[in-house]
């Protein structure tokens, strides 16, 4: 089976303070986009064999794929069962953009299915925290906020997959898509670094988050620009002159809303409509070097991301 891995962006992100187990507790929005990785999940006779179309990412235990899949075949005794995951990677990595944590997240999907192990929302989002923060957001996709250290995911579509009420609901979020021009300079930034070489943020103040969630409910792309924050990018911005080429060149085009995604190097603006950000995106890629990697694309709701 093959399943679609899609990539999210950080609408905001608060760090509100650190955590005895060395993690940071905060606050972050996230939004899944149609830029995506495709995961294909087969069986084979025993053991774990991760495989990627891009020979820079690990496919040995440190892939979070081959890490979900030792997982469950763990946790539910299953012995030697045999899982090969291949994974087409069009996500950049280590770009802020969770590849990685959305490989995993389907491939815990694919194992449900393959192993017909009938697990629900509920198993699937403890086994996706202990393989990382991004995971449990992953699994499904669509708009959230997140919380602790990113794992405690509350979806702003009220009812999840396995409820009653959800049955038909295709679209919950009424507001309909976001488009966004995404830049991602030739970098890799550790999310470790960047965390660590951050303020915290002194007010605790994350009320945007409420301000972002009403003004997306309105579908006010106009306020929504004037109200995302990240606070892990000053400090890699101070780092990395790319991250300000990035927002330079996505200013130049016109775009509003800029901001860096997750830990970086991976930057968007907000775009009005699919047809502009194509056309931004496609004039962007005609002035970076072939390094830098351009998308236009579109936000994808709940249903739509998750399987
Ligand atoms: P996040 O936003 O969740 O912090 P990211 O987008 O910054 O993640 P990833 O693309 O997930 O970063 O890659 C981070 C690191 O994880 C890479 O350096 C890579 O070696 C490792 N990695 C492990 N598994 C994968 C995978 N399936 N795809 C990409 N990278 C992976």
């Amino acid at each position: 089976m093959i399943l679609r891995s899609f990539a999210k962006i950080n609408l905001s992100i608060h760090l509100l303070g650190k955590r005895p187990d060395g993690y940071h507790e905060i606050v972050t929005m996230m939004e899944t986009v149609d830029l995506a990785d495709d995961v294909a999940v087969t069986g084979q006779e025993s053991g774990t064999t991760v495989t990627c179309s891009d020979p820079a990412v690990p496919v040995d235990g440190r892939n979070l794929a081959h890490r979900a899949a030792d997982l469950v075949r763990d946790r539910y005794g299953l012995g030697d069962r045999g899982v090969r995951v291949h994974i087409e990677k069009r996500i950049p990595v280590a770009a802020g953009l969770a590849g990685g944590s959305g490989n995993a997240a389907m491939t815990l999907h694919g194992l449900n299915a393959l192993w017909s192990l009938g697990l629900r929302e509920e198993a699937l989002m403890d086994l996706a925290a202990e393989l990382g923060s991004d995971v449990p957001f992953c699994l499904y996709g669509g708009v959230a906020v997140a919380s602790g250290r990113g794992e405690k995911v509350v979806w702003l579509n009220a009812a999840g997959p396995d409820h009653p009420e959800s049955a038909g609901s295709r679209h919950p979020e009424s507001a309909g898509s976001r488009h966004y021009v995404l830049v991602c300079p030739p970098l890799e930034v550790s999310s470790g670094w960047a965390y660590s070489q951050s303020k915290l943020e002194l007010t605790k103040d994350s009320s945007c988050i409420n301000l972002i969630s009403s003004v997306m409910q309105a579908g006010d792309v106009d306020r929504l620009a004037s109200c995302l924050h990240n606070d892990l990018e000053p400090a890699v911005r101070a780092a990395f002159p790319e991250i300000d080429r990035a927002r330079s060149l996505l200013a130049d085009a016109g775009l509003e809303g800029i901001l860096m995604s997750g830990s970086g190097p991976a930057v968007f603006g907000l775009a009005s409509a699919r047809a502009a950000a194509e056309r931004i995106a496609s004039d962007l890629r005609g002035r970076v070097e072939p390094s830098w990697r351009v998308f236009a694309v579109s936000s994808k709701s709940r249903w739509e991301a998750g399987v």
